[in-house]
Order: C-alpha cells, then structure tokens, then sequence
C-alpha cells in the first residue's frame, strides 16, 4: 500500500541495527519526513514500503517497526482483515493471536 510507516526511538535503533548502519547513517537514508510534533517515517517507494521486496517479502522482517508487529499480514485483502476485525468485533492483534492459534493446529 501507498503511504509511510510511523518509527520510534527504539523502531530506528533497531533497524539501524539490522542493517549495520549508525542511527545518524539510516536516518539519512531511510527516513523522509519529520511531523511537526516530531513524529518519524520511513521513506516509501514508488507505491509501498522500501522494504517490501519484489516479491512481497519484508526485507527487515525481524528488525521491523512496532506497527508493522500489530499489522495482520494475511494473504487478502487488506479490507478484508478489517472486515473480520469489524465483523467478530475483535482488535486486530487479538485476530493475530488467534491465526497463530489456528495455524498451529493445521500444521
Ligand atoms: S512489515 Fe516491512 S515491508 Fe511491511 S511496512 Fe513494515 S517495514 Fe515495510
């Protein structure tokens, strides 16, 4: 999807981290935009994230930003995740939990 995602303090350190770059150095190259309360983004690319990979993988999955951890990354659509979150009355990470739950059992 279009737009940025939101990094903290710790999101930075710890992407910066992954890529073995100083927190000045990844600043530089990967954030573009500062709120003016102080808020930071990391840079998009064309449509979505830098680091979703051609094939739809994410390239700093282990170091990834705290709202990409509460996201739910189902294979459909993303209306549609939001869709069982409003049909089950459920917040989002609770349906994590419970697709975690239900892949165990299927494995
Ligand atoms: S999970 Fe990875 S690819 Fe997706 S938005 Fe977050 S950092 Fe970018």
């Amino acid at each position: 999807m279009a737009g940025y995602v939101e990094v903290s303090r710790h999101d930075i350190r710890r992407l910066a981290r992954h890529l073995d770059l100083g927190v000045a150095q990844f600043e530089e190259k990967h954030i573009v935009e500062v709120t003016r309360s102080g808020r930071k983004r990391i840079k998009s690319a064309h449509d979505t994230c830098q680091f979703l990979s051609a094939d739809r993988a994410c390239t700093v999955y282990e170091a990834r930003p705290k709202d990409c951890r509460g996201y739910v990354c189902w294979d459909q659509d993303d209306t549609t995740v939001y869709d069982y979150a409003k049909f089950f009355l459920l917040p989002v990470a609770k349906l994590r939990r419970l697709e975690h739950e239900e892949n165990k059992i299927d494995a």
